[in-house]
């Protein structure tokens, strides 16, 4: 079966940047399960991915542009440190989960003064090139309540 819009796909994949440090991997563990054609993952990927059946292996370099990105200078903000009152341990690269208009964003600490603290609040991954080797597992159609909810139901329990 051929990956086009609305099929669940299952890849097993591994992440390095340019220097060829994994960033990420599904090697030893879950597939990675998608619902394909509804941007659930980087349009990069998606795109390649389109056509694909179980058993393909390609190797794939994604700019940011079409991965998470470039780095956005206007997502860094700097807050009076009286926000992190209660937080003793604030350190640089400390993750927080912040309400935006836009839905809940992640967003990271990058420098800390006395006064201060600014957070980043682009994705990690956000700025660099990334190179995905890709093996591609099951792919099925997607139920009626997957195209609705426009992601894949996995194998295990599943709150809405
Ligand atoms: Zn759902």
């Amino acid at each position: 079966m051929q990956i086009t819009k609305h099929k669940v796909v299952k890849i097993h994949y591994t992440l390095t940047d340019d220097d060829g440090e994994v960033i990420d991997s599904s090697e030893g563990g879950e597939p990675l399960e998608y619902l394909h054609g509804v941007g659930g993952i980087i349009p990069g990927l998606e795109r390649v991915l389109e056509g694909k059946k179980a058993g393909d292996q390609f190797k794939l370099h994604v700019e940011p542009e079409d991965a998470y990105g470039d780095h956005d200078e206007d997502l860094l903000h700097e807050v009076d440190r009286s926000q992190f009152e209660g937080i003793d341990d604030l350190e640089l690269g400390m993750q927080f989960q912040v309400d935006t208009d836009d839905g809940p964003i992640v967003v990271t600490v990058i420098e800390i003064t006395d006064e201060t603290v600014t957070v980043d609040g682009n994705h990690e991954l956000a700025g660099i090139p990334l190179n995905f080797e890709v093996t591609v597992g099951d792919v099925r159609d997607a139920t009626k309540e997957e195209i609705e909810h426009g992601h894949a139901h996995g194998e295990g329990c599943h709150e809405h």
